[in-house]
């Protein structure tokens, strides 16, 4: 593996390029590969980011390139691939996405990648099980960007709501990253104390919690109404788990990964908390979610086994 922390980007499009630009400012990646079936797309990509280098307080090689760069890259992160449209569900997006996902995930494996898919594609869960599927690689190295955004947008959403640094909101949205997500609002912390307790001490209304989280996942429908797609949320997102694994951090984030058996769940890619460092998926974290909860979290799982068994599977070789 390249001494270099290298990433390559397949799919210059709103949200990779979106990843790109939030890399550029942060630093922590030494070569950023772009590639797009739309050539020109990344030619231009690369040059107009290149002429934020000089202003940016990292040095980072900027190419547009091919699939041989995947070679030597740490990650490969997959954007590619047709966007939600105004009133269109993820799932929508599922037979033309995995085609699409299907090819470059063999592109990728014929340069012999040695590192860790990051999968955004939507529908992200089903997306993530085509990579697991099609690249053969081992589950730990096949994250779904998940509910790491739609964790960002609680954890906003109740900073807010309560007016307390959302860095000190310690709540996850576990599921599907679309419309049968759910929050275990039992296992919500604001700084050390419990979210709950907050809610009863300060006689606020627990309808307030279904409110909040009406909004979290209504988020995306409102943004692709207003402006037609939703991108830097995801590019601050992916860049996180990108930290993540190339500084082996040990973060706890609501990734999508594979199950076997955890949460009572498995064949499916979801959104739990799950530690990730330098080796992809170290462990996912379980939580003895109550009974209301673990219903909410089994119906997300079927939605995600009955897509895979009638539509997904039938596409994979
Ligand atoms: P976009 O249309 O702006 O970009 C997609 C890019 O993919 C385009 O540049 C296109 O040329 C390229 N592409 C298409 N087929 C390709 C192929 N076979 N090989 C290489 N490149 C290819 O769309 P976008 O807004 O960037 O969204 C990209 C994906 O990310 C969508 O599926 C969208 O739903 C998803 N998304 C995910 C999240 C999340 O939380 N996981 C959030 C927002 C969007």
């Amino acid at each position: 593996m390249n001494s270099k922390k290298k990433v390559v980007l397949v799919g210059a499009g709103f949200v990779g390029m979106s990843m790109a630009y939030s890399l550029l400012n942060q630093g922590g990646v030494d070569e950023l590969i772009l590639i797009d079936v739309n050539k020109d797309k990344a030619v231009g990509e690369e040059m107009d980011l290149s002429d934020g280098l000089p202003y940016s307080p990292h040095k980072m090689n900027i190419k547009a390139g091919d699939y041989d760069e995947c070679k030597d890259a740490n990650i490969v992160v997959i954007t590619a691939g047709l966007a939600q449209k105004p009133g269109q569900s993820r799932l929508e997006l599922a037979i033309e996405n995995t085609k699409i996902v299907k090819e470059i995930t063999k592109k990728v494996m014929e340069n012999e990648f040695k590192g860790i898919f990051i999968v955004a594609t939507n529908p992200v869960d089903l997306m993530s099980y085509v990579v697991l599927k099609t690249s053969k690689l081992p589950k730990a190295k096949v994250i779904g960007s998940g509910t790491v955004l739609d964790t960002a947008r609680l954890r906003y959403l109740i900073g807010e709501y309560l007016k307390v640094s959302n860095k000190n909101v310690h709540a996850y949205i576990l599921g599907e990253h679309g419309d049968s997500s759910l929050v275990p609002w039992e296992h919500c912390y604001i700084g050390c104390k419990k979210m709950m307790d907050i809610m009863k001490d300060n006689h606020l209304p627990m309808e307030d919690l279904e409110k909040i989280h009406n909004k979290v996942w209504n988020a995306a429908y409102e943004i692709i109404e207003k402006k037609k797609a939703t991108y830097y949320g995801i590019g601050m997102a992916l860049n996180r788990i990108i930290k993540a694994i190339l500084n082996d951090e040990n973060a706890i984030l609501t990734v999508s990964t594979y199950q076997e058996g955890e949460y009572k769940q498995e064949g499916i890619y979801i959104g739990v908390p799950a530690i990730i460092n330098k080796r992809g998926v170290k462990e996912i974290l379980q939580l003895n979610l109550n009974e209301k909860d673990q219903e909410k979290f089994d119906k997300s799982c079927k939605i995600m086994r009955e897509n895979i068994e009638n539509e997904i599977n039938n596409l994979l070789d």
